[in-house]
């Protein structure tokens, strides 16, 4: 039996990893934002850009963890069902 391998290194770009979110996905609400970009250092997917007091996910690439909705000191992110 074999298993299937990824053989190529720094693939995850190409696999849009969106597919296998959690149920759950982050809204950001653009309304209190403070630029502080807690949400953009720590998503672990990399996922989350922007700059100023203007951030947004990328959903191709967010699996739905929800931590950048817990570290934003403003609540700004709120997680909602797919
Ligand atoms: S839910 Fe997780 S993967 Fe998606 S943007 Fe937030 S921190 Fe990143
Ligand atoms: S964590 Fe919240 S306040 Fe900080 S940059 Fe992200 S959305 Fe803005």
């Amino acid at each position: 039996m074999f298993a299937k391998l990824i053989i190529k290194p720094a693939t995850s770009l190409d696999n849009k990893t969106g597919s296998w979110r959690s149920g759950k996905k982050p809204k950001f609400l653009h309304n209190k934002c403070t630029g502080c970009r807690m949400c953009y250092l720590l998503c672990p997917e990399g996922c989350i850009s922007g700059s100023k007091k203007f951030y947004d996910v990328d959903l191709d690439y967010c699996k739905g963890c929800g931590i950048c909705s817990v570290v934003c000191p403003v609540e700004d992110i709120v997680m909602e069902k797919e």
